[in-house]
């Protein structure tokens, strides 16, 4: 018997044949297969395990997300915020792109918008630095400035309307974009490289945050996955995320961090904090000492947000070794320090912005070296 299948019946709907497959569709699976492909040659990142002797039973891995193309750990989320708005429909071959950001995010984005050919416009403080500004003009970004740093989020809002574009919106869509149960997202590729290891399941992660994205994508991993592994978010001196955090108050607002990519004046949308464990507020001298000596020991410059990860892992490191607690701890290498010659590697500048890292530097050698615990001081 034959069926006679007419799901269309209305006289405005044309023939399925007559439904287009769209330029507009054939564009989206190209965007698409370009960024896959990003994702296959970039995701793996490598997982370090320098040796400190004062350790003892206690590993810290460092998983270098400064070896993405771009530089940073916002090649990922790029890559996730741009498969977001095609796979959402929202962003197709003549999209313009906008986005709040003056650092390595409009960066990795302008990447992308380059590999699919499409127009990027990056708002940003006019204080921004010129090296920052000339990284996304090399990949053909526009940077459109405003006068005070509050100002970007409605101004992109604006800028996008103007434009008929799209506001990438990272501080909204990080949390959003990443599939946070698979997909060899960080999370799960740093348990698979953990595999082989002496103690394969972490006792802690630690990350800092800017939009709160690695960091949710981290927590509910361990969580989605069953794992005893515990989340420690490292804030800085003049982020609203720690007392937000600490409070429940998630109108907190704070001046605004040093430390570039991390610490947040407004507790962003996309920060989670119900899936953090611990978290600690790091001085912005310790982070910096941190990166001074985490670059000596790794024979190359990180940046000031690795800086935070790595005294928090210290930090961390410390209350085990205390316990007598054997395991491994790991945090990222966010990106790398050659972005900051000429601030938190800059003797100058550190003077003058009165910034001694001395003390703190001895306090990490001691540490990594003898295995003599951090102060209380903290
Ligand atoms: C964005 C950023 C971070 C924080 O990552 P989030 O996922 O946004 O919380 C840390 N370090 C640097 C250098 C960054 O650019």
């Amino acid at each position: 018997m034959q069926h006679h299948i007419r799901p269309c019946q209305a006289a405005a709907c044309p023939p399925l044949a007559l439904v287009p497959d769209s330029a507009e569709r054939a564009w989206s699976r190209a965007a698409i297969a370009l960024l896959q492909g990003d994702g296959h040659r970039s995701s793996d990142t490598h997982l370090l395990k320098p040796l400190f002797s004062g350790l003892g039973g206690v590993s810290i891995y460092l998983k270098d997300e400064s070896t993405h193309p771009t530089g940073s750990l916002k090649h990922r989320l790029a890559r996730s915020l741009f498969l977001y708005g095609i796979c959402n429909g929202r962003i197709g071959p003549g999209t313009t792109l906008v986005e709040a950001s003056s650092g390595s995010t409009a960066v990795s984005e302008a990447y992308f918008a380059k590999l699919l050919g499409l127009r990027f416009i990056a708002v940003m403080p006019r204080s921004t630095s010129r090296q920052k500004i000339e990284a996304i003009q090399s990949f053909g970004g526009e940077c459109h400035f405003v006068e005070a740093a509050g100002d970007v989020y409605d101004e992109s809002l604006r800028v996008a309307h103007q434009t008929g574009g799209y506001y990438l919106d990272q501080f909204t869509n990080a949390e959003r974009a990443t599939d946070w149960r698979g997909g060899n997202n960080i999370a799960e590729s740093i348990f698979r490289q953990m595999e082989s290891e002496e103690h394969p399941i972490p006792e802690w992660l630690v990350m800092s945050a800017g939009t709160g994205g690695t960091s949710a994508t981290l927590g509910r991993y361990i969580r989605y996955r069953n794992l005893e592994t515990r989340l420690c978010v490292v804030d800085v001196e003049n982020s609203a995320f720690y007392d937000a955090w600490r409070t429940g108050d998630m109108q907190t607002v704070a001046a605004g961090s040093r430390i570039e990519g991390i610490g947040r004046p407004r507790v962003e949308p996309s920060f989670v904090p119900g899936v953090i464990d611990h978290m600690i507020r790091v001085p912005d001298a310790a982070s910096i000492a941190a990166a001074h000596v985490l670059s000596e020991r790794l024979f190359r410059q990180i940046g000031g947000s690795t800086g935070t990860n790595f005294f928090g892992a210290c930090w961390i490191a410390a209350t085990m070794l205390r316990a007598g607690r054997r395991g491994s701890i790991v945090t990222l290498i966010c990106d790398s320090g050659q972005r900051y010659a000429d601030t938190f590697f800059n003797p100058d500048w550190l003077r003058e912005s009165g910034i001694d890292i001395a003390p703190y530097r001895r306090m990490i050698e001691r540490f990594l070296d003898h295995g003599e615990f951090i102060g209380p001081e903290l």
